[in-house]
């Protein structure tokens, strides 16, 4: 039976990704950062049977020894190295534990892979804030990086680390470069949750009004459960590569907020300019933008080409945009109770 590692196992990859390689027969070892309650935060929605086949490990990917020790005890085959503080909005408001966790946590876990499992073949979580503002759309693998976040930035380091570990020490170091991808268990700081969560709380009959950031920001959103496929097939490919993940298609944050309401049942009505701009139902004020949620230095423009991953790996997503924002408001709507 096959072993793999996932290192931030309770996230919203982790949970799609167990699932992927659970359904594959592989035996699963997570790392689960310990909290007061226990929680195992999105492993906590999987089947009792299912989560309880998983080999936890709670601990931190900043301890170096506590690294050691788990790639020691367990000998996977594979290391996914998903743990990292993910939100680039905290990262402005905190860069310093931002890089402790993704740039030392991310040094941690290709050393333990390094000096004690080097046929571990590893996964590095890059991302395509890599890319920043670019000139030109769609980008590719040999686009120019130009990181726009503390995030952004910790990420470069662990692409690069990941890539000299791979030329160096010849081991089996792949970057996923992925574009934004949502789902029905995303953290409900990220927008698309933010909106699907508050959508369906107004459908169950909260007054609230949802406040955002830019409208007009648009992202190339994908579902989390096709692009963990994607992860799985970098690591099956002959030889360590960089590769990118996306849709190759662009959508606003409007777009989300509209599909979402949609996907409820009811519709929004713009009113209003810029930072006056308002959505309304019904006549009541349900939307309305607010400076607090902008960011210090926007990333726009980032759009995938996955022509790669599509010829070497046969990956392509399967889920369009729409779909996405149903299922994810079908779920909170469900799970809401209504
Ligand atoms: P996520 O839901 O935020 O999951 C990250 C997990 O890492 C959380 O469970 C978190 O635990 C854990 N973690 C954070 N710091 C840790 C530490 N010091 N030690 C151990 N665990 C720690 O993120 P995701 O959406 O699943 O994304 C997975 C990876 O892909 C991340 O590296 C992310 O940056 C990257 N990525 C994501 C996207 C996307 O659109 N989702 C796109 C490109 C790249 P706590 O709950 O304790 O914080």
């Amino acid at each position: 039976m096959k072993k793999a590692l996932i290192t931030g196992i309770a996230g919203q990859d982790g949970y799609f990704l167990s699932q992927l390689l659970l359904g594959k027969g592989y035996e699963v070892i997570g790392i689960v950062r310990r909290n007061r309650d226990m929680r195992l935060g999105a492993l906590d929605r999987l089947p009792k049977e299912l989560r309880d086949s998983i080999d936890i490990k709670h601990g931190d990917v900043t301890d170096s020894q506590f690294m050691n020790g788990v790639v020691k005890s367990s000998e996977p085959e594979e290391v996914y190295h998903l743990a990292a503080q993910s939100y680039v909005g905290y990262s402005f408001h905190n860069p310093q534990a931002t890089f402790e966790t993704n740039i030392m946590g991310t040094l941690n876990a290709v050393n333990a892979v390094r000096d004690i499992s080097p046929e571990s073949k590893f996964y590095f979580a890059a991302t395509s804030e890599l890319f920043g503002t670019p000139e030109n759309a769609p980008q590719d693998e040999h686009t120019q990086f130009m990181p726009r976040s503390p995030y952004a930035i910790s990420k470069l380091a662990g692409y690069w680390l990941t890539k000299n570990y791979r030329e160096a020490y010849k081991i089996f170091a792949t970057n996923g470069i992925l574009f934004n991808h949502e789902s029905e268990v995303r953290g409900p700081e990220f927008v698309t949750r933010k909106i699907s969560l508050a959508v369906a709380r107004m459908h169950q009959g909260s007054k609230e009004v949802l406040e955002l950031g830019n409208l007009n920001s648009r992202k190339d959103w994908g579902y989390a459960k096709d692009y963990v496929e994607g992860m799985w097939l970098m690591m099956q490919h002959k030889e360590p590569d960089d590769f990118i993940l996306g849709t190759g298609k662009l959508h606003t944050v409007r777009d989300f907020v509209e599909g979402a309401f949609a996907a409820a049942g009811m519709d929004v009505e713009w009113k209003g300019d810029g930072m006056n701009e308002k959505g309304f139902h019904n006549g009541r004020e349900v939307v309305r933008v607010n400076q607090k949620f902008f960011r210090p230095l926007e990333a726009d423009n980032m759009l995938a080409n996955y022509d790669k991953a599509k010829h070497a790996l046969g990956w392509k997503p399967k889920t369009t945009f729409s779909e996405l924002v149903k299922l994810m408001v079908e779920s909170d709507i469900e799970k809401s109770g209504h």
